[in-house]
């Protein structure tokens, strides 16, 4: 079961030719979860083939370049006659602001909009899976982080080897996957461990969105699989990043590092540096080598337990592929 993240707007505070601004999505067996709506989202998802039926927005700020393609999404999803209920989580305080773009579009929707504002160190439960928030240090208001973290899962189950044991489908098997030594008719006794394989690990992502570089993303990203963290920054810019409460490259990796994460990738790019931001990867790879810099479009693909499927070298090629 793939996991799936797509980066729809990879630029900081304004868009370029290139790059859009912050939204991401995440894609979970066929279940799509957003993340920011920086102005232009809409367009973005059509482009890269995310589908409009989504349930779930998180925001990780209110800043307008996270923002502003609420108003717009929202719009179409009513002329597409959406019904369902659309779910918009977001930081403390970010109602008041997240309900103005909302109504700029017209008074009424023809779908419920729930708002809830999530406070840090929070989770939204879903089944096998959760959202975690937790705070991240930025200016202006309260900013969150988000992760997704999975629940471990039980090891794989070899039905073909039950049946030549003799065990014959129904409520032993489930038994055994769960864990239990059974005796059979004859005595023999089975261990789970010659029927199932090793526990497959939970996958975690986190999402910082704009920070300064925080214990708090060290906290999340223990052994995560993949940490998306800002870095609107080069070095030759640290002092700025001080200035405006964001991260630089290196900054980021230094993250990535001490958290022990699997792969960094970075994103809400400066449209001060140049499309493919080869100094931001370059820096940040001096101290995190697997560091990746996003571009519209790039995909990462997850799988259960292998590395990452796909990474961000290529993102032009993926682009240009589903363009
Ligand atoms: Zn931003
Ligand atoms: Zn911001």
């Amino acid at each position: 079961m793939p996991l799936r993240v797509r980066f729809l707007g990879t630029a900081a505070s304004r868009p370029t030719v290139e790059r859009g601004v912050s939204s991401l999505a995440i894609i979970r067996e066929g279940e799509t979860f957003l993340f920011d709506c920086g102005e232009g989202t809409q367009r973005q998802m059509m482009r890269y083939g995310i589908s409009f039926a989504f349930d779930d927005l998180f925001f990780t700020h209110t800043h307008s370049d996270h923002i502003l393609g609420l108003t717009g999404l929202i719009r179409t999803l009513q002329l597409q006659g959406r019904t369902e209920e659309l779910r918009l989580w977001g930081p403390p305080g970010a109602g008041r602001t997240l309900r103005q773009c909302i109504s700029l579009g017209g008074e009424r929707t023809s779908f419920p909009v729930t708002i809830t504002e999530l406070e840090p160190a929070s989770s939204v439960k879903r089944d096998g899976f959760r959202f975690d928030t937790f705070a991240v240090e930025h200016h202006g208001g309260a900013s969150l982080g988000y992760a997704l973290v999975e629940e471990d899962r039980l090891g794989r189950f070899n039905p073909d080897l039950a049946r030549a044991l003799g065990i014959l489908e129904g409520p032993l098997w489930g038994r055994i996957h769960k864990g239990e030594s059974i005796t059979l008719d004859d005595g023999r006794v089975i261990a789970p461990s010659v029927l199932v394989g090793d526990h497959r690990r939970g996958r975690r992502i986190v999402i910082t969105g704009d920070t300064r570089p925080c214990d708090a993303t060290v906290a999340a990203s223990v052994d995560a699989d993949l940490l998306i963290h800002e870095a609107t920054f080069a070095d030759d810019e640290a002092l700025r990043a001080i200035e405006t409460g964001h991260s630089t490259a290196r900054e980021a990796a230094q993250i990535a590092l001490r958290a022990g994460a699997r792969r960094l990738v970075l994103t809400h790019i400066s449209a001060r540096y140049s499309r493919d931001a080869h100094e931001l990867e370059r820096e940040a790879r001096e101290v995190f080598p697997k560091t990746s810099i996003a571009r519209d479009g790039t995909e990462f693909e997850l799988g259960l337990t292998e590395e990452l499927a796909a990474s961000g070298g290529s993102a032009d090629q993926q682009a240009r592929a589903i363009d």
